[in-house]
């Protein structure tokens, strides 16, 4: 099986072996900036580059954050956390493929902004 993911230009691409182990939705502001908010939770051996890795750009925050967010320095789309860890947070945004899982938990609710639509 695979799930196929890529940014806005096509230039980075990648795939899933398998589903998500699960997926979740972020509301911190770090993750609104960024332009991601909903992750996939992948095993990192069932995460495979087809193309542009070369083209990512991360950004390492400073302490106590520690969560790595990596761009395409093409068209700045925002790809989550790819290379590191034995789980990836993958921002779900770039998934072309129904990844056949669904957000089952909520991080930083009260971060919400007021012109958040409430769910
Ligand atoms: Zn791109
Ligand atoms: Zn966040």
């Amino acid at each position: 099986m695979s799930i196929k993911g890529s940014c806005c230009c096509g230039g980075v691409r990648f795939e899933l072996f398998e589903p998500p182990l699960l997926m979740g939705t972020c509301h911190c502001s770090r993750c609104r900036k960024a332009g991601s908010g909903v992750y996939a939770y992948v095993r990192a051996e069932a995460f495979h580059w087809l193309a542009g890795e070369a083209l990512l750009t991360r950004y390492r925050p400073k302490p106590p954050f520690r969560f790595t967010r990596s761009f395409c320095r093409r068209c700045g789309t925002s790809l989550g956390d790819p290379d590191s860890g034995r789980i990836l947070a993958i921002a779900a945004s770039c998934l072309d493929d129904d990844p056949g899982v669904r957000p089952s938990f909520d991080e930083f609710l009260p971060d919400r902004p007021p012109w958040e639509k409430p769910e």
